[in-house]
């Protein structure tokens, strides 16, 4: 059984970390859970919405993960997130094949249309005890092929939403990027704590790949309690198999590339949840 992510957030805010790590295909769910169950932390498996057509569809994706959550004996807390649902309608196709929480991205929308879309959708989700995140102002960088310049979140627009839409969590885009960094990233600290005393719920923080680990530890000090990865599982895969392709030309077991290729993901994720702070809160969330 999935669970919402609100409770799981509201309980690590400003203490630690929940990572949302994005599948690709179903290795990486397997990876995922893994390196969580190790980990005994929670954890948030997310399609993006771009990629949930080639992946198979929502009920394709959700009776999956579900069934690899019996087959595995995974006994920690699992999310199934829908990330950067493109419209409401996607967003209540997500819940009702079984996604225990979605993300309504009206982020390039005006911000009376933003909260209109995100409180329709919290109304469909909260009937099915599923949670809603919901974003304003823009992530940057490039995303499943989509780019886009940043644009910093205002206080009051953030604050508004909150407010009228009852969200559970709120992505504020302060300068962080989908996708490499040139350089080190930017981000609003200042901006950051304004937002999180006026919407006074769980931040998150998207392209959460390549920001050092001191902003990172940082950004959990000042409310986000979810931190998506994508983009350095994606490379720690792609190394991987390059390494072992370009080591052995004759080889074409499958088995024998994939295999490590899944082990590297598992490694960064276990970084990534010892980082955040969520390893081993397994045993203080079952109470
Ligand atoms: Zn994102």
């Amino acid at each position: 059984m999935f669970v919402s992510m609100k409770e799981l957030l509201n309980e690590a805010k400003n203490k630690y970390a929940i990572g949302q790590f994005n599948m690709n295909n179903f290795q990486w769910v397997q990876a995922i859970l893994k390196a969580a169950e190790e980990e005994k932390s929670p954890v948030i498996i997310a399609s993006s919405d771009r990629i949930v057509d080639y992946l198979g569809g929502f009920r394709l994706i959700a009776s999956t993960v579900e069934k690899m959550i019996e087959e595995m004996n995974i006994t920690v807390p699992v999310v199934m997130h829908l990330d950067h649902g493109l419209s409401v309608e996607r967003c209540k196709e997500a819940i009702d094949a079984g996604y225990s929480s979605v993300m309504v991205d009206g982020s390039k929308y005006s911000i009376e249309q933003n909260i209109k879309m995100t409180s329709e959708v919290v109304a469909y989700a909260n009937r099915k005890g599923v949670s809603v995140e919901a974003e304003v102002g823009s992530v940057g960088g490039t995303e499943d092929g989509v780019t886009g310049g940043v644009e910093y979140a205002s206080p009051i627009e953030c604050e508004r939403l909150v407010k009228e839409s009852k969200v559970d969590a709120l992505a504020a885009a302060l300068g962080s990027v989908h996708g490499p960094y040139q350089g080190e990233p930017k981000l609003g600290f200042d901006e950051m704590k304004e937002i999180s005393e006026l919407t006074d719920v769980p931040l998150v923080l998207h392209g959460g790949s390549g920001i050092p680990d001191y902003q990172i530890k940082k950004c959990i000090e000042l409310g986000h309690a979810k931190i998506n990865v994508n983009t350095e599982c994606n490379v720690a895969w792609a190394e991987t198999v390059r390494q072992i392709l370009t080591n052995d030309k004759e080889l074409f077991n499958p088995q024998s590339i994939l295999i490590p290729a899944m082990d590297a993901i598992t490694e960064v994720v276990k970084e990534k949840m010892q980082l955040f702070g969520s390893s081993n809160r397994v045993k203080q969330l079952i109470r």
